[in-house]
């Protein structure tokens, strides 16, 4: 392989040494892989956040539900978040208990309501007519509370999901009706919980909207736990060296609130994260092959099998991926130039990086698109009729592992009765 441009991959070692081309070449493009490193660090950083000893690690598992990545962080002692009855299922398979497993619903039915309950899964409730629903169901039961602290944080409108502009959480105003609802149906009100939004760069937003929660929380006064949310950021730009969320920082503010506050409370009840993101992101990169190179009207365009049923977050929150090019021959340009790197997908939407300041990019080149390992394939499709790619682990000793096999073309019409 000729390095064209492969800085951070080379920083991070994330292909262990590997060559992403032959990579392609033995497992197929588009691929994803993953580094089993990386993530477990990214567990371990996550679980020493605090000092508060009385702290755990939920790992929103929708970020990457992969089963073996799910295993990993299991063996790394997080506990898991699910976002439907199909989380839960697939966490149960990767080895979490149920009492490992918090179910944070959203407008669901009474039948993914039992669901949770049958199989022991505490459920966090989202609004007054869900806690009716659920207290209908199961009276006496075990139950938790999503708030909406009144602020939100997000790098784009669809993923703040606190403050005035969001269908999530329970007001504050509402307090008494959630204690009338509690008191109805006999409900053990176990614990609170929120959620701002994604990818926060720094803490303020967060460090305000867990003042709020607190300032909630005293309204009960037998609470097992507080669920503060995640959302915690990771550099998307560290080609230009943006800098990283400072978490010594972040968990320093945090420890000095909840040990002040948790002495007011009365009792040292326990605080959770729910880290999404950053647990899988930063450990995975998304190869993909340059299949055409064309100039349309002025505009030069890179064609590439990544379309956006691939990795579809620059079409749906344009977001930024850095892209890294990785060449198998020897062809030396010392052109750098604008370039528009699309997929193979019949729209004119289906861009993964738009004028795009790159050195020239060749049919045949490799593109390594950065920081794919959240909100990566678990939002992937068939859109097209296209084969989902496979997802390949390196794992700690060098080896490596296919993880979930590519789609084949009988899997497109698995499931259709004629
Ligand atoms: C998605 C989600 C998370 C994780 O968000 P990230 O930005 O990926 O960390 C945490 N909690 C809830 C309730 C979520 O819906």
């Amino acid at each position: 392989m000729i390095k064209i441009y492969s800085d951070v991959t080379t920083d991070y070692n994330i292909f262990e040494g590997k060559d992403p081309i032959e990579l392609v070449e033995k497992y197929g493009s588009p691929l994803y892989v993953y580094n089993e490193r990386i993530f477990r660090d990214k567990c371990r950083e996550m679980k020493s956040l605090l000092k508060y000893p009385n702290f755990s690690v939920s790992y929103s598992a929708k970020a990457n539900s992969n089963l073996t990545l799910l295993s990993i962080a299991q063996e790394e002692g997080l506990n898991v978040d699910a976002m439907s009855p199909g989380e839960i299922y697939v966490q149960q398979k990767a080895g979490f208990k149920p009492e490992q497993i918090f179910y944070i619903s959203n407008n669901v039915s009474a039948e993914e309501m039992k669901y949770a309950i049958d199989n022991d899964v505490l459920i966090s409730i989202d609004s007054i007519s869900q806690l009716e629903l659920f207290g209908s169901i199961n009276r006496g039961g075990r139950v938790a509370v999503r708030f909406n602290p009144g602020h939100g944080a997000g790098h784009n409108a669809k993923v703040v999901t606190a403050g005035k502009n969001t269908k999530f959480g329970v007001e504050a105003k509402y307090l008494p009706q959630v204690k009338e609802i509690i008191k109805k149906y006999d409900l053990n009100l176990v614990g609170i919980n929120q959620h701002i939004g994604s990818l926060f760069l720094e803490g303020t937003a967060y460090i305000e909207s867990l003042k709020s929660l607190l300032s909630i929380a005293e309204n009960f006064k037998d609470l097992e736990f507080i669920d503060m949310g995640g959302g915690f950021g990771i550099p998307y730009h560290k080609q230009e060296g943006q800098e990283r969320l400072d978490l010594k920082k972040l968990g320093k503010e945090i420890d000095t609130i909840i040990f002040e506050w948790v002495k007011k409370y009365g009792r040292e009840i326990h605080f959770k994260i729910e880290p999404g993101r950053y647990i899988p992101a930063e450990c995975s990169v998304l190869l993909g092959t340059v299949h055409a190179v064309k100039e349309n009207y002025g505009r030069k365009y890179a064609g590439t099998d990544l379309g956006f049923n691939v990795l579809i977050r620059p079409v749906m929150y344009d977001s930024h991926h850095d892209v890294e090019i990785y060449r198998k021959v020897d062809l030396k340009s010392d052109i750098k130039e604008n370039v528009t790197i699309v997929g193979n997908i019949c729209e004119t939407g289906d861009i993964l990086a738009y004028e795009r300041l790159l050195p020239q990019i060749f049919e045949g080149d490799v593109l390594g698109i950065l920081d794919a390992g959240a909100y990566g394939y678990v939002m992937s499709s068939n859109y097209n009729n296209r084969l989902r790619p496979a997802e390949l682990l390196i794992k700690e000793d060098g080896t490596e592992k296919i993880i979930r096999r590519r789609d084949t073309l009988e899997d497109l019409i698995r499931n259709y009765e004629l």
